[in-house]
């Protein structure tokens, strides 16, 4: 696999080389079927084994409770910003919103469209640069639901507690740390993530719904945006997205090889320590997010002062030494490393000792 480049795209992203190796070795002949996955049909013995399997894989690693559905669905986390408004907003009860960066003001221009809603605790004065502390929270016992986003890509903040919402079910967006560690999936109402982060290959979103939740929604709502449509034909309602499914149950038994989330938790500390120390040692390489607030699978940086044209260099130069995928964000700038489940040690090593070099160079 000496091919293979350091990836640290932050979505779609690294997968593991395991994984692919499967996926290519049954992809002409899935198990002596004589066709891959792709070309099966949605309503066969094969495929419904291949979701069966994912699903419950899925259910094992979280510990999904029997109370909540699993659904595999199309059109992003972004169609989640406003399917769930349109299926869990209630008539006079506004939604309560943790503003905390890019994502979640995506989802408040969703709402802006579908639902009343109140921000319940902003940074975004603070350019988003910290999470708010639970005294800056105002939350509201009435609301619809609370809405939050766990892992914000972008900013590089990842909450390492969840607000009490008593009985009002908080929402989560887990699009960029969904199995990055251990969760108690009953805090929560509802959870939603894109695969192309964590899971797989982009073209499935991942929906793990309180079951009575799904029947909060208007039964005018078209049929294919209602909960309750996915949640009774067990995302067989239309043709799902197969081959996206299956790579998603490859990648779980993934996980459980690596010796499930708890290894994979303990993994990524590893990864981000190594990468923040080195962060914080140097004089060179600043980052901006707040200690306790600092995100596991995206971790912001600058050239000191933010100079712009430095950071082009560094870009090009680790493209050149075989790391890709270090720019920031568009509407941010700077430097992101993205660390996935599927991100190795050994590339975090690579790019710490490149960024040594960088700064030996340039210092
Ligand atoms: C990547 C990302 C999204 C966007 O996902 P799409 O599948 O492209 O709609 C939404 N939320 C978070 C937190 C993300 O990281």
């Amino acid at each position: 696999m000496d091919d293979r480049v350091f990836n640290f795209n932050p979505g779609p992203a690294v997968l593991p080389v395991s994984v692919l190796e499967r996926a290519r070795d049954e992809l002409l002949n899935f198990k002596g079927l004589g066709m891959s996955v792709m070309e099966m049909s949605h309503r066969s013995k094969a495929f419904e084994a291949i979701l069966d399997r994912t699903e419950s894989l899925l259910r094992e690693i979280l510990s999904i409770p029997e109370e909540y559905a699993v659904l595999f669905l199309q059109g992003g986390a972004s169609l989640q910003f406003a399917m769930v408004p349109m299926n869990l907003a209630l008539d006079g009860r506004p939604v309560d919103v943790l503003d905390t960066g890019h994502w979640t003001r995506r989802a408040i221009a969703e709402l802006e469209k579908i639902a009343p809603y109140r921000i319940a605790a902003s940074t975004s004065e603070e350019g988003y640069r910290r999470l708010p502390r639970p005294d800056e929270i105002e939350l509201h016992p009435d609301a619809s639901y609370v809405y939050m986003a766990s892992n914000n890509t972008i900013y590089g903040t990842q909450w390492r507690w969840f607000p009490d919402t008593g009985n009002v079910p908080l929402v989560a967006d887990m699009s960029s740390d969904i199995l990055s560690r251990r969760i108690d999936v009953a805090r929560f109402g509802l959870i939603f993530a894109g695969a192309q982060k964590n899971l797989g290959p982009a073209g499935v979103t991942v929906v793990i719904l309180r079951r009575d939740l799904a029947e909060r929604a208007d039964e005018k709502l078209p049929t294919m945006l209602q909960y309750r449509t996915h949640v009774a034909r067990r995302s067989l309602y239309n043709t799902p997205p197969t081959f996206g499914i299956y790579f998603i149950g490859l990648v779980l038994e993934w996980v459980q090889s690596q010796g499930g989330l708890s290894a994979i938790e303990r993994r990524n500390e590893e990864k981000a320590r190594l990468l923040y120390e080195a962060l914080d040692a140097s004089e060179f390489y600043e980052t901006p997010v707040a200690g306790e607030d600092r995100s596991l699978m995206n971790v912001v940086f600058r050239i000191r002062g933010g100079d712009e044209e430095l950071e082009r260099r560094f870009v090009s130069e680790a493209e050149a030494a075989g790391l890709v995928g270090l720019k920031g964000h568009r509407s941010v700038g700077g430097l992101r490393a993205s660390l996935y489940n599927a991100q190795s040690v050994e590339a975090v090593c690579a790019l710490v000792d490149f960024m040594r070099a960088f700064e030996e160079k340039y210092g």
